[in-house]
């Protein structure tokens, strides 16, 4: 599956270039063209999906299988003191791509990244319980 005006899908089929730092049959990691940090790695799905949502669950535990080690060269590569894996899906969450990736960002303190929110409360303990159960039984109905 493949989108003819997707920039990632075009970067997968070698059709333009791509500092590539690892690949496999299911994705492909490269450098980020504006990182928020030196060795912010993207990786892409190979298959063109647009959502998170939309992946086999099967597909992404193949393509994420060594996200560990990668994240870990990411690291070592870059001596940085820690790392942020960020997915974002639709215009709203800052998806500007929308062919499924993952950020991996090496994190030192005092850089520049700004990864964040306000955290909020529930006004009540059932408040909060009611919105757990929302959850339970959308996924009881998947
Ligand atoms: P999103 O906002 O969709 O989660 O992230 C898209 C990322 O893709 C951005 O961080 C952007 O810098 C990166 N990007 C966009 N176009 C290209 C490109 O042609 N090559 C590379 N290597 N990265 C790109
Ligand atoms: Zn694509």
């Amino acid at each position: 599956m493949t989108d003819d005006s997707c920039v990632f899908c075009k970067i997968v089929a070698g059709e333009i270039p791509a500092a590539v730092v690892w690949d496999s049959p299911w994705a492909v990691a490269f450098l980020d063209i504006n990182p928020a940090a030196p060795g912010h790695v993207l990786l892409v799905l190979r298959e063109h999906y647009e959502q998170l949502t939309a992946v086999p669950g099967s597909l992404l535990s193949a393509a994420l299988g060594e996200l560990p080690k990668l994240a870990q060269a990411v690291i070592s590569a870059t001596g940085a003191q820690g790392l942020n894996l960020l997915q974002n899906n639709g215009r709203v969450a800052g998806q500007v791509i929308p062919h499924v990736h993952f950020h991996l960002i090496p994190r030192n303190e005092g850089d520049r990244v700004t990864v964040g929110w306000r955290q909020g409360t529930y006004e009540t303990p059932e408040e909060m319980n009611r919105m757990a159960e929302r959850i339970r039984a959308a996924l009881a109905g998947a």
